[in-house]
């Protein structure tokens, strides 16, 4: 399979080199030059399929035969060893909980399909490759155990100090081996700053730098495992299905979407957002206009400028009215997340964190159109890594699950760095 720039469209690139590059040379973001949709049939007896079979189906035709079919097959088997289940939350709604891997957060899913990949591309190659990543919190943490041991995989990790939460921290300061923490004394904003120089600076090409966010079609084509998993568990319904995501960058709605595009029956998607809400403006007045990312008790979808958007308008090749039929966005308050997380609780004591909160304020809305549906929010972390806000609304302790536990009594191992220089000369010495 290739991918093109969504900068022009005649730079061409394979599944490998995209997955090395991560962003294309000339900035623009990589998608599949070829979509096709899968059999009806696929559909008809997805409840008799495995996860993992149903992934291979979803993925194969993106891999193509760069990855030997057998090998595919065992890289979506260890990226898939938790559950994604769909808990009822009330008549009609739906959580799918995506946090019961390694770290507790959806990303668990990408980083680790991801860091495989790039682990067979690199067996037999005496290159090193650099992942450099900017984290305001949970990309760290599942980067760091994703790549974790991975051959000629160096993992650099710069996180904004004191802006993580301890258990975030540790999640990504402890695993020692090819993973290193970088404490950089400023805001993300500083950090992704520092990231996107090493990318531009020249005399850093020997490093091989790539990224790991969903910009890199590793990391967001497996985003759409768990939306068929969605899809499985719901069918019996017999009822359109509305899907809302909590969304930052759009990743896991635009691999939604890609979904759809593959012939999964999703009737609606809705993007709900924190304060930083350019999608939810775009689709109330049409102009596209980033702002400044502002902080919000959500922190992971604080993003002004969210870079799947140009693939959402790609899969709907800039039709603004096919778009409108299928996608609403709606914008909440950290105010009304906040009630949301307790209401939720206190009426069907289900345990919401703030971005499967918001997620659920944007379905509830939308399912006012929409009565005959049922709908499903992504619930993207586990509750226990915002615990700073979810214990005081709900006047609660939560338990502490066993992949937290493990990494709460280990040495945190970092660096501490304030200017790019820094960086650069941590990069040029390891
Ligand atoms: C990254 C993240 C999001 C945002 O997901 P996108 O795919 O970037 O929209 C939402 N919730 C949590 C907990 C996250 O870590």
């Amino acid at each position: 399979m290739n991918y093109f720039s969504l900068n022009n469209k005649n730079h061409k690139v394979s599944f490998k080199q995209a997955v090395i590059n991560g962003l294309a040379p000339d900035k623009g973001l990589y998608f599949p030059d070829n979509i096709t949709s899968l059999p009806t049939t696929f559909f008809e007896n997805i409840e008799n399929s495995s996860n993992e079979e149903i992934a291979f189906e979803a993925i194969k035709q993106f891999v193509g035969d760069e990855i030997p079919e057998i090998i595919l097959k065992q890289i979506i088997a260890e990226t898939l060893c938790f559950d994604f289940p769909c808990v009822k939350v009330e008549d009609n709604v739906y959580s799918l909980e995506l946090f019961h891997g390694p770290t507790m957060a959806f990303k668990d899913v990408g980083a680790r399909f991801m860091s495989r990949c790039m682990g067979y591309f690199n067996q037999n190659s005496e290159e090193k490759n650099t992942v450099l990543v900017a984290t305001s919190g949970d990309t760290g943490g599942a980067v760091a155990s994703g790549f974790l041991g991975v051959k000629n995989v160096e993992v650099i990790i710069l996180y904004p100090s004191g802006k993580v939460s301890d258990i975030q921290e540790r999640q990504l300061t402890t695993l020692g081996k090819n993973i290193k923490a970088l404490e950089v004394n400023g805001v993300f904003d500083d950090c992704q700053d520092m990231v996107k120089n090493a990318f531009l600076d020249k005399t850093l090409k020997h490093k091989n730098l790539t990224s790991a966010n969903s910009i890199n079609i590793a990391r967001w084509l497996p985003q759409m495992f768990y939306i068929f998993f969605a899809y499985k568990q719901l069918k019996k319904h017999n009822k359109p299905i509305l899907l809302s995501c909590p969304s930052g960058n759009f990743g896991n709605i635009c691999a939604g979407i890609l979904a759809k595009r593959l012939g999964l029956p999703i009737a609606h998607f809705v993007a709900s957002t924190n304060a930083n809400d350019t999608v939810p403006r775009f689709l109330e007045n049409g102009n596209y206009e980033p702002k400044p990312s502002v902080v919000t008790i959500s922190n992971a979808m604080d993003v002004g400028n969210p870079s799947n958007f140009v693939r959402i308008q790609e899969l709907y090749n800039h039709d603004l009215a096919a778009f409108e039929k299928d996608f609403s966005s709606y914008s909440f308050t950290d105010a009304e997340t906040e009630f949301a997380i307790k209401d939720i609780y206190y009426r069907t004591n289900y345990i919401a964190e703030p971005h499967g909160a918001v997620g659920y304020l944007g379905l509830e809305k939308e399912m006012e159109k929409k009565p005959e549906s049922i709908g499903v929010f992504l619930e993207t972390a586990h509750p226990i890594k915002f615990l700073d806000i979810v214990e005081p609304l709900l006047n609660n302790k939560l338990p502490i699950p066993k992949q937290i536990e493990s990494v709460l009594n280990k040495e945190k191992v970092r660096t501490k760095i304030a200017t790019y220089e820094d960086l650069k000369e941590f990069l040029l010495r390891n």
